[in-house]
C-alpha cells in the first residue's frame, strides 16, 4: 500500500533532479487514479521514471514545448515483460489520457491528462518529437 494510493507514494511522482533535490511535488490526483486502472489491468508494477519537473528542472532543459509534468499532470511509465506496444496501445483507449507519447529508444511512454481539446499523440526520434501519423504506427506497430 502506498501513502498516495494502493500501489503508488509519493516518492513515485517527486521531482528527481538536484536543483530541488526532490522537495518539490506535484501530482494530478486523476493521474494517480489512471495509473491504478493501468496496473490493475496488466497486474503488474509500473515503473514511474519520472513525474512531476520542478521550474528549475524544467528551465534548465530549456525547451520551447509546454510540459505537463511541471504542473504533476504527466509521467513516463513502463512495465517490465510489458511490450511497450502493447502499454501504448492500452493507455490510448483510457479516457483522460489526451497526451501520449512513444519513445521507443528511451524504452518508456509519456502519458498526460491534458485537456481533451489539446489531445496530441507523438513519437520521439532521436531527439525530435514527431506527430504519430499512419505511417509512424505502422513503423513502430502502434
Ligand atoms: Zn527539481
Amino acid at each position: 500500500m502506498g501513502d498516495l494510493s494502493e500501489h503508488f507514494s509519493h516518492n513515485d511522482f517527486k521531482c528527481r533532479c538536484d536543483l530541488c533535490k526532490g522537495e518539490e511535488f506535484r501530482i494530478h490526483l486523476g493521474l494517480v487514479g489512471i495509473l491504478e486502472m493501468i496496473a490493475e489491468h496488466f497486474k503488474k508494477k509500473i515503473l514511474i521514471g519520472s513525474a512531476y519537473w520542478c521550474e528549475k528542472y524544467y528551465e534548465s532543459l530549456n525547451r520551447n514545448r509546454r510540459s505537463f509534468h511541471t504542473n504533476g499532470k504527466a509521467a513516463h511509465i513502463r512495465i517490465d515483460d510489458v511490450p511497450l506496444t502493447e502499454l501504448f496501445k492500452f493507455a490510448e483507449t483510457v479516457p483522460g489520457l489526451n497526451g501520449l507519447g512513444f519513445y521507443p529508444k528511451e524504452n518508456f511512454i509519456h502519458i498526460d491528462t491534458r485537456p481533451e481539446e489539446k489531445k496530441e499523440s507523438w513519437v520521439k526520434e532521436g531527439e525530435s518529437y514527431v506527430p504519430l501519423t499512419p505511417e509512424k504506427r505502422r513503423q513502430y506497430g502502434i
